[in-house]
C-alpha cells in the first residue's frame, strides 16, 4: 500500500524512464520545495479553545506564483498535501498555465463547525500565511478545493487585503472568489466543464472508442458520478445537457440509481431539503455508496476524494472509461488492474485542470483590473452589425432574426472564459494522445500525461540555465 505522495512519485518515476533528462534534474522536479506546517488556536462558539492543524506546501517555484487549492477535511495530512501540490505542478505544465504547484489543507470537518467558526479558522490560516510570506499575487495563490468554495475565498482575500493595505493587486492573492470580490464568470463550473471537454475529446477518437467497444461521441453514454459537490455536480450537469444519461450519483450517505437518468439539480434540492438522497423520485437508493461505482456503465467519474478505487474493487468496476475528476481517486494497484483489463483511465492531472485554467484567467483579470470583454464587446457588436447589413445589401437576402443575434453578438466574459477553457482542454488532450501515438510502448494515458509534464518543467529549468 502506497501513501498518496508515494503513488505520485511512482507514476512520476515510471514516466521519467521514457525521458532523457538528467537524474538530478528529475529529483529536483519531484521534490516539494517548501513545506509549512502550522498549529494555531481558535476559540469555538462554546468557549472551548481548539488547536487547528494546517498545511501549505509549495511544490515548485520553477514558475511563480505557486498555485493550488485549500482543502478542509478531517483526513488532511502532510503526505496528502504534498501529493496534491506535486500534481498541481504537473497539471499547470500540461495545460500551459505559468504557475508552480502548491496546495493547502486544514484538518477540520466543515460539517462539525458553525459558519462563524469556519470564518475564524480561515482568517487565522490566512494571517499565518501572510506572516510567513506564503501568500500573495506574485508568491502563492490559493483556490477552492474539497470542502471550500467562494465563501472561504472571500474571507481569504478580505483578510489579505486588510493586512496589506494599499497593495493594488491584492485581489490576485486568491482565485475562486465571488464575482463581487474580483472573481471571474465561469470559475465555479470550470473543473466540471473541463472534465466534460476532456472526455468529449477522447470520445471523438474513433480508434480509441473502437478498442473500448464504444461508439464515438457523448450522446447516449451511461455515466456514474461519485460526489455531488462542486466538481461532481457540474460534471453531471454538462454530460446530461450534452445527451449523456447520468444513471447513478453516489454521495457519502448512499447512492441514487435510475437507469433513465438523474437530474443533478433536482437531486441536489432533494438532498438539501431531506438531508439524504433516499426516496429521490423514480430512483433506487443504494445505502452502501461505494457499491454504485461497480454498476454497469460506460464512463465512471470519481469526483469526491482520493484512493476510492484500489486493488480490491478495481476488478469489479464495469466502466469502459474511468475519468478522474477528483485528485488521486485510483491507487497504483487499481491503475495496473485497469491497464490489464483494457479500461481507459483519463488521468486527474490534466482532466481536472479546468479549475486552475480558469483560476489563471481570474488572476490575469485581477492584475489587469478590468473585466474580460469590457473594452471590445460593444465595438465587435457594431462592426458585426455593419458587416451583416452590408452583406444583406450586396446579396439582397435578409438574415433570420436568430442568425442576426448569433452573428452580431460580442463576447461577454463568460463566452471568453468558456472558449479559453475549451481550447485548453482540447489541446491538452490532443498533446497527450499524440505522445501515446508516437510511442506505443507507453502503457497508459497517465504515463503519457506525466511525460508531457516532466518535459515541460525540465525545459523551463534548463532554459533558466540552472541545469545544462
Ligand atoms: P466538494 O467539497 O465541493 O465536493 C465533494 C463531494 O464529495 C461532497 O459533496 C461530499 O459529500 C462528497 N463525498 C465525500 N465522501 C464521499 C464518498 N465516500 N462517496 C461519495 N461522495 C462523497 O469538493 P470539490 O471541489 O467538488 O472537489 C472534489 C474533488 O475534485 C477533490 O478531489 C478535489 O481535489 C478535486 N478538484 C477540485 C477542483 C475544484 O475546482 N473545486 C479542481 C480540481 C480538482
Amino acid at each position: 500500500m502506497y501513501s498518496f505522495f508515494e503513488s505520485v512519485e511512482r507514476s512520476f518515476n515510471k514516466a521519467a524512464e521514457y525521458t532523457k533528462w538528467d537524474k538530478g534534474l528529475l529529483e529536483q522536479i519531484k521534490a516539494c520545495n517548501s513545506i509549512y506546517t502550522m498549529r494555531f488556536p481558535v476559540k469555538m462558539d462554546d468557549g472551548r479553545i481548539e488547536v487547528i492543524e494546517a498545511y501549505r506546501v509549495q511544490h515548485s517555484q520553477h514558475k511563480t506564483p505557486c498555485k493550488g487549492g485549500i482543502r478542509f477535511s478531517g483526513e488532511v495530512n502532510q503526505d496528502e498535501v504534498m501529493a496534491l501540490a506535486s500534481l498541481m505542478t504537473y497539471k499547470c505544465a500540461i495545460v500551459n498555465v505559468p504557475f508552480g504547484g502548491a496546495k493547502g489543507g486544514i484538518k477540520i470537518n466543515p460539517r462539525n463547525h458553525s459558519t462563524y467558526e469556519l470564518e475564524k479558522i480561515t482568517r487565522r490560516y490566512t494571517a499565518e500565511l501572510v506572516k510567513k510570506n506564503f501568500i500573495g499575487p506574485g508568491i502563492d495563490v490559493p483556490a477552492p478545493d474539497y470542502g471550500t468554495g467562494e465563501r472561504e475565498m472571500a474571507w481569504i482575500v478580505d483578510t489579505y487585503a486588510s493586512l496589506k493595505p494599499g497593495e493594488i493587486d491584492a485581489a490576485g492573492c486568491v482565485t475562486g472568489k465571488p464575482i463581487s470580490q474580483g472573481g471571474v464568470h465561469g470559475r465555479k463550473e470550470a473543473t466540471g466543464l473541463g472534465v466534460f471537454f476532456g472526455v468529449r475529446e477522447v470520445c471523438k477518437n474513433a480508434n480509441t472508442m473502437k478498442k473500448l467497444g464504444l461508439t464515438t461521441g457523448i450522446e447516449g453514454k451511461r455515466i456514474i458520478v461519485q460526489g455531488l459537490g462542486n466538481v461532481g455536480y457540474h460534471c453531471a450537469k454538462f454530460f446530461r445537457e450534452n445527451g449523456a444519461i447520468v444513471i447513478a450519483i453516489a454521495e457519502y450517505e448512499g447512492a441514487v440509481y435510475n437507469e433513465n437518468g438523474i437530474n443533478e439539480e433536482e437531486l441536489f434540492q432533494h438532498r438539501k431539503t431531506t438531508g439524504s438522497g433516499n426516496n429521490f423520485k423514480d430512483s433506487t437508493f443504494i445505502p452502501k455508496s461505494s457499491d454504485a461505482l461497480e454498476l454497469d456503465c460506460d464512463i465512471l467519474i470519481p469526483a469526491a476524494l482520493e484512493n476510492v478505487i484500489d486493488g480490491n474493487n478495481a476488478p469489479r468496476i464495469k466502466a469502459k472509461i474511468v475519468a478522474e475528476a477528483a485528485n488521486g481517486p485510483l491507487t497504483p494497484e487499481a491503475d495496473e488492474v485497469f491497464v490489464n483489463r483494457g479500461i481507459l483511465v483519463i488521468p486527474d492531472m490534466y482532466l481536472n485542470a479546468g479549475g486552475v485554467t480558469v483560476s489563471y484567467f481570474e488572476w490575469l483579470k485581477n492584475l489587469s483590473h478590468v473585466r474580460y470583454g469590457r473594452l471590445e464587446k460593444r465595438f465587435t457588436e457594431s462592426m458585426n452589425h455593419h458587416i451583416l447589413t452590408e452583406l444583406e445589401l450586396l446579396t439582397g437576402k435578409e438574415a433570420s432574426a436568430k442568425a442576426r443575434k448569433l452573428i452580431e453578438h460580442g463576447a461577454d466574459e463568460i463566452d471568453l472564459v468558456h472558449s479559453g477553457l475549451e481550447e485548453t482542454m482540447i489541446s491538452a488532450t490532443q498533446e497527450i494522445m499524440e505522445i501515446m501515438q508516437e510511442n506505443p510502448t507507453i502503457p497508459d494515458m497517465r504515463t503519457a500525461a506525466y511525460i508531457c509534464a516532466i518535459n515541460k518543467v525540465a525545459l523551463s529549468y534548463t532554459e533558466l540555465g540552472i541545469f545544462p
